[in-house]
């Protein structure tokens, strides 16, 4: 099956945008891109600062028959399709940051949102959203003053048609991932880039902060860890930061 594409000049949210679709019925690998974004969103009710011109947005509608559980692996092979992408085409490495924010040179340049909706007769998936940002130039006058310290950029000078290009390989590697979920063919590049893997980090889930070290993350992305007593745990949810020495 291939992908049906709408592009959009503008638009509030790509997600929003494509669960529209998805309720009228769109099939799996609708997908939609915008030049900007004016309501763009982040995790937790947050903002995804989607400027025109310099960014990258853009959703994919699938229908995966898998549990909620398993669907979290459609968020990392994202961030491993986008990590794989921006290498490509900037010749810079890219890291990726638990559960699946993609960074350049301790920067962030991407931010991935999986929305999922739920059939109310047999509480099974009934479709996912995968939402990509990527900032992939500078905007003019610098990202905000709230993300100027954590915000990079995939390119610092502008390239022929990067934003096409760039939307292409993304789409082909995230459903070349998507196509083999079960076979996990996106684990060992999204471990391969795990930041801060083998280092001395703190787990912060609401007001409790943890040190830990962090091992490695797992098949179901979970983050393995090693607490200070040497008893070790596997975490599904929450946020990580790097311990400074
Ligand atoms: P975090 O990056 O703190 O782990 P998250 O994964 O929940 O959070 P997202 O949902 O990807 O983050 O995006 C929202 C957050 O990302 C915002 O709170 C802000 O800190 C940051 N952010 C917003 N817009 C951008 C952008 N264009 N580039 C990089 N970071 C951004």
């Amino acid at each position: 099956s291939g992908i049906s594409l709408t592009v959009y000049k503008e638009t509030d949210s790509t997600n929003t945008r494509l669960r529209e679709l998805a309720t009228e019925g769109a099939p799996e690998g609708t997908a939609v891109i915008a030049g900007m974004q004016t309501g763009g969103k982040g995790r937790l009710g947050r903002k995804f600062f989607s400027p025109s011109d310099t960014g990258l947005y853009m959703s994919i509608l699938l229908r995966p028959e898998m549990t909620a559980a398993d669907a979290v692996r459609i968020t990392t092979a994202a961030a491993v399709a986008v990590a794989d992408a921006v290498e490509k085409i900037s010749g810079r490495k890219a890291d990726i940051k638990w559960v699946n924010d993609v960074y350049i040179d301790g920067r962030k340049i991407c931010g991935i949102l999986t929305e999922a909706a739920f059939s109310l007769e047999n509480g099974g998936l009934d479709y996912a959203v995968c939402g990509i940002g990527i900032n992939v130039y500078e905007p003019e006058g610098g990202f905000p003053e709230d993300i100027k310290d954590i915000a990079g950029a995939v390119l610092d000078t502008p390239a022929d048609d990067v934003r096409n290009r760039l939307a292409a390989l993304v789409l082909e590697n995230f459903m070349g991932y998507y196509h083999k979920l079960s076979e996990n063919s996106f684990l060992q590049g999204y471990q391969s880039r795990l930041m801060w893997r083998g280092e001395d980090i703190n787990l912060i889930r609401g007001s409790e902060i943890t040190p830990a070290k962090l091992i490695d993350a797992d098949e179901k992305c979970r983050l393995l860890v090693k607490y200070e007593d040497g008893t070790e745990d596997t975490i599904s949810s929450g946020e990580i930061s790097i311990r400074k020495r």
